[in-house]
């Protein structure tokens, strides 16, 4: 078994193979897809040409599956998925929603792994806790 996302709301799996499957809506109102590479700290991303999000905008991100809004309660820019490890274990992913910003928080219970080279402007380790 894999690693898998899985929504925090319905619990279902957001990723096939290699990709997170999320909902988008952007500053303007639109709507679409986005595919987020599931390797933590791999900022590869995917959608169509033809839904537009610029570098620095802050987008809303949801659920594929119960449209639930993945905002993280703990800091307005971040959203929220659940890691599930291929041995069952569960932690907490917080990464971004601010388009090509790059910074990731693992939290495992006490623990607090930081990915991506935006990371330091988030300096306060404490709020994810
Ligand atoms: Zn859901």
């Amino acid at each position: 078994m894999k690693t898998n996302y899985l929504c925090p709301n319905c619990r279902g799996i957001l990723n096939v193979d290699n990709d997170l499957v999320l909902s988008v809506i952007n500053s303007k109102k639109e709507h679409g897809l986005l595919l987020l590479h599931s390797e933590i700290g791999n900022y590869t991303s995917r959608k169509s040409d033809y839904f537009k999000i610029e570098k620095g905008e802050k987008i809303e991100l949801h659920c594929s599956l119960c449209q639930a809004n993945l905002d993280s309660k703990k800091h307005e820019n971040f959203a929220h998925v659940i890691h599930l490890s291929p041995t069952g274990h569960e932690s907490d992913i917080f990464f971004s929603k601010i388009f090509g910003e790059k910074v990731t928080h693992h939290v495992d219970q006490e623990k607090v792994f930081s990915y991506g080279e935006h990371c330091k402007r988030y300096a306060d380790p404490e709020w994810f806790l």
